[in-house]
């Protein structure tokens, strides 16, 4: 998810530059399989796939969701890489994605965001030689954005604050490090142990300052920091062996949009679904956010599978799928193109596929007067499906948190004059529990009558935690129940627009 200038942060690690980014409009990809090409990456779900949506239950385009499918697609996406805009593994993942949109008949087009810096590290390791103990690797240490590549074997280790730099002949164990901050020489490379997850066990991904010269940096666990600490302390002499192979460079990022038409005279505009496409935070990124990329296949694929069975009629609007090279960047700068002129309302997908705690669906922001309409639609289709299989029992509207890409949109100025809605399903925010007040009049949590609405979180937010093994593959339901209450919120609401239109 998500992360606010103002606001607390939700989910987006660093903001990549690209203010005022333009958007340019692709050719159509002549790599592209053609429509009628079977997906070569994805099989359909099997018969026997206990979370489909069983027949019988539920309208009928309900069936074309599988959560199993959506874990698929999580841990393919994962395999890339980071995923992140301009990356390598970010150009991957737009393939992946025009291969499976093309699977599904859809045309889709390539957007091409500002130039802007990136990186990705593409291998690394850490072992840890003790004076009396076998060599031992870090297995949870994970790269800090920026970090240059590098290599170095049996390098003494000292214990340090964050404003210690023993040099290049040496390594640094250290907390609270921000990078290198005055002049003098670098450490040989950089461990850093106090930036984790709320219990310790997994490093966050954070980045270096582009600017000096930065020592190689790893985030590391609590636990690995803790045991080179003792060992330190108790006068042992500790190496370490390290290497890490990186790419830093400038790239635009790459936004790929899929569109299913509208029916016949449908009116100009479109309605989009959409999530960001880049972990964000540089990490793995499988709830944050592959899970919202899988949940907007799933619809897709849903969509247009019962379009062509006759069981849905084309949508009375344009409906547009999109997923963004660069969360925030990439968004603004589809709403500032002209192709993102005709958008005429947003829902968007973040942190869809986990929650530590609840199991509950969350929808924001209820406290914006555009999104009433939306978000009593919403609201409908859960109260109606509620406890029913491939549905969440519990579920909740909160208000602005701030941060997702549905604020882009929701605090344009053309989105706040035409009271457009923009909307923002989810089942985490953050890494830690949360809680704010309900908004007057608006659901809340719908298993209470409090004022107050808690907000469920991802323990592996940001983290080199957030893998499929530890989020999606353990939750798939969440993005089936997103999945499903998107899609029939989506179909009424257009619906309903149509129904307004014919009736004046
Ligand atoms: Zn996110």
């Amino acid at each position: 998810m998500p992360i606010p200038c103002t606001l607390p942060l939700l989910c987006l690690g660093f903001f990549p530059l690209a203010q005022g980014a333009t958007f340019e409009r692709a050719d159509r990809l002549s790599t592209s399989p053609t429509p009628q090409e079977p997906d070569r990456l994805t099989q359909e779900p099997s018969a026997e796939d206990p979370t489909k949506a069983p027949e019988g239950k539920g309208p009928a385009e309900l069936a074309g969701i599988s959560e199993a499918r959506a874990a698929k697609t999580v841990r393919e996406l994962v395999a890339l890489g980071p995923r992140m805009g301009g990356t390598r593994s970010g150009k991957a993942a737009a393939k992946y994605l025009e291969q499976r949109f093309a699977g599904m008949g859809l045309a889709t087009t390539r957007h091409l965001g500002r130039e802007q810096w990136c990186h990705q590290e593409l291998s690394w390791e850490v072992t840890v030689r003790t004076e009396g103990e076998a060599p031992y690797r870090l297995e949870r240490a994970w790269p800090w954005g920026f970090s240059p590549g590098g290599s170095g074997v049996k390098v003494p280790i000292s214990v340090g604050d964050g404003r210690s730099e023993p040099g290049s002949d040496h390594a640094l164990l250290t907390g609270s490090y921000m990078g290198v901050r005055r002049k003098g020489t670098p450490s040989n490379v950089v461990l850093v142990d106090d930036a984790t997850t709320i219990d310790g066990e997994w490093p966050v991904c954070r980045s270096l300052r582009r600017r000096g010269t930065q020592a190689p940096t790893f985030g590391i666990s609590s636990a690995e920091g803790a045991r080179i600490r003792a060992a330190v302390a108790a006068g042992k002499a500790v190496q370490i062996d390290w290497s890490l192979e990186t790419e830093i460079r400038q790239a635009r990022p790459v936004t790929v949009v899929a569109t299913l038409p509208g029916a016949a005279g449908a009116p100009d505009g479109h309605f989009l679904v959409c999530a960001h496409g880049d972990s964000d935070s540089g990490g793995p990124g499988a709830n944050d956010n592959a899970s919202g990329v899988a949940i907007v296949l799933e619809i897709a694929a849903a969509w247009t599978a019962a379009i062509r069975a006759g069981t849905l009629a084309p949508p009375p609007l344009e409906v547009r799928f999109a997923i963004w090279g660069s969360e925030i960047a990439s968004t603004r700068a589809y709403l500032e193109s002209k192709l993102g002129a005709g958008v005429l309302g947003v829902m968007n997908f973040d942190q869809a596929g986990y929650g530590s705690t609840g199991q509950r669906l969350h929808l924001e922001p209820d406290d914006i007067k555009a999104n009433e309409a939306f978000i009593g639609v919403a609201a409908g289709v859960l109260r109606n499906h509620s406890g029913k299989q491939g549905f969440p029992e519990r579920w909740a509207t909160n208000k602005s948190l701030g941060g997702t890409d549905s604020y882009v949109f929701s605090g344009s100025r053309r989105f706040r004059d035409e009271g457009l809605p923009a909307v923002t399903l989810y089942t985490s925010a953050w890494g830690q529990p949360d809680e704010h007040p309900a908004t007057p009049g608006m659901p809340g949590e719908s298993w209470s009558d409090r004022d107050r609405v808690a907000i469920d979180y991802d323990r592996f937010y940001h983290s080199a935690g957030d893998t499929p093994e530890n989020t999606t593959d353990r939750e798939p339901e969440n993005m089936g129940w997103c999945a499903r209450v998107g899609l029939l919120t989506t179909l009424s609401y257009l619906a309903d627009l149509e129904g307004g239109r014919s009736s004046k």
